[in-house]
């Protein structure tokens, strides 16, 4: 927000308005004052997960020990975490989310009306033949979602591709038909292996589809990077968050963009260097003028929900880019990405956005500060 601009805000948090100031009896707030985060991307129900897997292990050997240990917890240890994790994300600033699911569990966490949500529900099976039976899973979970009604906050739900190595032609054909005009995400090219599979059929996905018994014989390798042979499946309605990009190249943003209307790109970074410790191109992005969302990820490869520290993280590594232009990323570029802009993500009269105070964003190699005041 500019200087001197003053905020006239209600008692429940919506914008009365936006003058020109100075004025009398305004509060002056030092730092910046900026709209509610938008985490685009997160998996609330993993959050009891916390610290299971450790750092740097690559993205296989994370995915093979994520279903060994998730079912070792109670009903009630998950609850706590999932609960626990959504406290977090409010005094993080965070206002909504774009959330994976592959189960019912955060039906509950979506009850209590803090947050708004877009639901994923995540679509898995890399075996043609039981397409049906993996959508018709996807399917129950949706409709349970769909059942809730928004409060306050708003309550939205789309069945996703989990990714590109795990979900079949016939399955995300399924999937694009489910709901036009719907948003999808998807994790793409967060490792080299994924590419590697859909180039040559060889590399750790094997491994890792072999690890769970999963019959992979009807596959034959594309010839092309994973994202240039799945997105023939997804029609133009759709929009597309591409979730990761960690090995995305120059040439699949450019086939995304060519191919699809709405494309976004869900960055994670403090993901990345948990799993894989590698960051995705973002110069390449920038002048692919390349829409950018933020996300965190779960707790399961992270340490923090938190939308200001995966900025810091790329404010780290790449120093040029201007604060201004990563909260934006933060807000505005995530909830346009969740279809959430009618909503939140920007300062707007009629409008309650959050209002979160950011404070030390010029103090060079200090972490910044969040404090959610409305
Ligand atoms: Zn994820």
């Amino acid at each position: 927000m500019p200087d001197n601009t003053v905020l006239e805000v209600s008692e429940t948090g919506t914008i009365l308005s936006v003058i020109n100031g100075p004025h009398p009896e305004a509060v002056f707030y030092e730092g910046v004052l900026a709209p509610g985060f938008v985490n685009a991307h997160c998996h609330l129900e993993l959050s009891h997960m916390k610290g299971v897997v450790p750092e740097h292990t690559g993205l296989i050997p994370f995915l093979k020990t994520i279903p060994k240990h998730r079912n070792d917890f109670t009903e009630l240890q998950k609850s706590k975490a999932r609960h626990n994790a959504y406290e977090e994300l409010l005094q993080n600033g965070v206002v909504a989310v774009g959330d994976i699911s592959n189960s019912t569990d955060t039906l509950d966490i979506r009850l209590r009306d803090k947050l708004h949500f877009l639901t994923f529900i995540e679509a898995i099976g890399f075996n043609e033949d039981r397409a049906d039976i993996a959508f018709g899973y996807a399917s129950q979970n949706y409709n349970a979602f769909a059942e809730q009604q928004s409060g306050k906050f708003q309550l939205r739900q789309a069945i996703a591709p989990h990714a590109p190595y795990s979900v079949s032609r016939s399955l995300f054909r399924k999937i694009n038909a489910h709901s036009p005009g719907s948003t999808i995400t998807i994790h793409n090219q967060e490792s080299k292996a994924e590419d590697e599979f859909f180039l040559s059929g060889t590399g750790g996905v094997t491994e890792l589809l072999g690890s769970l018994s999963i019959d992979y014989s009807a596959f034959r390798p594309s010839g092309k990077s994973s994202l240039q042979t799945y997105l023939d499946t997804i029609t133009t309605d759709h929009s597309m968050i591409f979730v990761h990009n960690t090995y995305t190249q120059r040439e699949d943003v450019q086939y995304a963009k060519n191919k699809l209307d709405k494309t976004f790109w869900c960055l994670c970074p403090n993901a990345n260097l948990y799993i894989e410790g590698q960051l995705p191109d973002i110069n390449m992005l920038l002048e692919e003028g390349a829409y950018i969302c933020i996300g965190t990820d779960s707790l399961a490869s992270n340490h923090q929900l938190c939308i200001l520290s995966e900025l810091y993280t790329i404010k780290q590594h790449y120093p040029y880019i201007d604060w201004e232009l990563l909260l934006c990323w933060g807000t505005l570029g995530s909830a346009c990405a969740l279809q959430m802009q009618i909503q939140t993500g920007h300062i707007s009269e009629g409008l309650a956005p959050g209002i979160n105070q950011i404070l030390l964003l010029d103090e060079t190699g200090v972490k910044p500060v969040v404090k959610r005041i409305f």
